[in-house]
């Protein structure tokens, strides 16, 4: 099945060219690095594929859903029932525990028994210990884990991630492309992930390469 499909996409900031004519497939259970150097589109085409952008031109689906012909309302139902994005910065709340910080994100998109799916995934992640922690009580590498654990409060379809691990040091930045890798290989989860770190390329079964908003 289809996951991602971009059609002769471009995203103009002004005068400003962000991509070009991109046409882009993804199957379902993909596990898909964006590289290129900084500037060369990477953030703007993950912002596309979310729907947090439209093009100035092309179509974009989404698992067979067309996102760029979406209102508002129905996109972010749509992004909350399929997408979930991970950050560089991991924007947690910070006046609220690491268990909260996953079911007040699980009470918001209405998810059953919220509380007893936030315990489980910190069990999975192995942040059980921290779940009382404040996210500056942790480590940069758990504060991640903390993110892409509130990520999968939504039971994503698709993770898109944005230089996930450009914050971390290179043990962490391993801990969280294994963490990946097996959620793709164990729950079938489709990644799109950008990233500069040439030493995470091994980890990708196919990689994208972007220069001056262009596919090379
Ligand atoms: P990358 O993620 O590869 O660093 P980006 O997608 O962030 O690249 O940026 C691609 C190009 O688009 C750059 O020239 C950048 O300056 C420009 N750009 C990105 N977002 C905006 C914006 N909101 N307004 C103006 N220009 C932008
Ligand atoms: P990293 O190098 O991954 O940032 P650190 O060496 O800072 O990790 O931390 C090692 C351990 O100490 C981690 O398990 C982390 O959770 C814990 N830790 C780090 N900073 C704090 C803090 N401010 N308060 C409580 N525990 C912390």
């Amino acid at each position: 099945m289809k996951a991602i499909t971009l059609r002769d996409v471009s995203k103009e900031y002004g005068n400003v060219k962000a991509l070009k004519s991109i046409n882009l497939e993804i199957m379902s259970g993909e596990f898909v690095g964006i590289m290129g150097p900084s500037g060369s589109g990477k953030s703007t085409l993950l912002y596309l594929i979310a729907g947090l952008e439209k093009p100035t031109s092309g179509s974009i689906e989404v698992l067979g859903t067309d996102v760029t012909s979406m209102k508002e309302d129905q996109l972010s139902e749509f992004r909350k029932n399929n997408m979930a994005f991970v950050f560089q910065f991991y924007y947690l709340l910070e006046d609220f525990n690491v268990l909260e910080n996953l079911t007040i994100v699980g009470e918001l998109a209405r998810v059953k028994e919220p509380k007893k799916k936030a315990l489980e995934l910190l069990d999975y992640l192995r942040l059980s210990h921290r779940k009382n922690h404040k996210p500056n009580q942790l480590s940069g590498g758990e504060q991640q884990r903390v993110a892409i654990g509130r990520a999968l409060m939504l039971e994503p379809k698709i993770i898109l991630a944005d230089e996930p691990t450009g914050n971390l040091d290179m043990e962490d930045s391993l801990r969280i492309f294994n963490l990946f890798k097996s959620l793709n290989e164990e729950k079938g989860i489709t990644f799109l992930i950008a990233t500069h770190n040439v030493e995470l390329t091994s980890y990708f079964g196919r990689i994208v390469r972007l220069r001056d908003g262009m596919l090379v």
